[in-house]
């Protein structure tokens, strides 16, 4: 597979060879020491290349574990936090999932190897256009979205499975009210440094919360959101 960065300059071709799948079963053995038990979502990270998402002078970080700039002030997840997330979710195959945080794009191919079906809804105007061009060409379709993604997506609800990949303040209503009967809301919540790990089940309109670990994302904006 040859493909262009599009995220930052001086791209240049970048294929996929087993260089670069050899760093990805590294990475996985990282993720399975760090916790990650799920073999599915181990699976899904051996699989999405994520160089194509870096400058090619900067591939020694693609599959390192650390979040890394995408432009515009944004990042594309820790594999860690993009693995953490994901085994929360309990994806079946055929879940219809809500990502809010489209960014690079990365988390929704995740999701779609999982055979989810990926509405993804992104509030920066360039962002959302990259990704919305670049992932059809590694052959990633998700339903892309562009908006204040802290109001859901109303006209597409109920979701099965949604996933905030940005720091909230609060846990939107609007996301609550969008998730179907027995699904799962995975989000960070807490102030502009760092964030409490939820996951929020849906079980006969009751929701059942429990709270993991603490990470670091950037800011969900928008009206139930932070204000820039
Ligand atoms: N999931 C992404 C990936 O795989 O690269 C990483 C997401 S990045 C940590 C957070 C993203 O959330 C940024 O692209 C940011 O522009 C976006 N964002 C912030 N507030 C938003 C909102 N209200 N609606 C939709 N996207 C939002």
């Amino acid at each position: 597979m040859a493909k262009k960065c599009p995220f930052l300059p001086k791209n240049e071709m970048l294929e996929d060879n087993y260089k670069q799948r050899g760093l990805r079963n590294k990475l996985v053995k990282i993720l399975r020491n760090k916790g990650i038990k799920d073999d599915r979502v181990l699976n899904a990270v051996a699989k999405v290349p994520r160089h194509v998402f870096f400058d090619n002078a900067l591939l020694e970080h693609a599959y390192q574990d650390k979040a890394f700039p995408i432009g515009e002030g944004q990042t594309i997840s820790q594999p860690y936090t993009v693995a953490f997330q994901t085994e929360k979710l309990e994806i079946k195959p055929g879940d219809k999932v809500l990502e809010i945080g489209t960014g690079s794009g990365y988390q929704a191919c995740i999701l779609l190897e999982l055979g989810a079906k990926v509405y993804t809804i992104e509030y920066n105007k360039k962002l959302f256009e990259t990704a919305k061009s670049f992932l059809p060409k590694l052959g990633y379709k998700p339903y892309f979205f562009y908006g204040d993604g802290s109001k859901g997506i109303p006209a597409k609800a109920p979701f099965d499975k949604i996933i905030v990949t940005a720091g909230a303040p609060v846990v939107p209503d609007a996301l609550i009210n969008q998730l179907a009967d027995g699904g799962i809301l995975v989000i960070p919540v807490g102030n502009r440094e760092k964030q409490v790990m939820l996951k929020i089940r849906k079980k006969n309109g009751q929701l059942v919360k429990e709270e993991f670990d603490y990470f670091s994302f950037v800011p969900l904006l928008g009206e139930q959101g932070w204000n820039k």
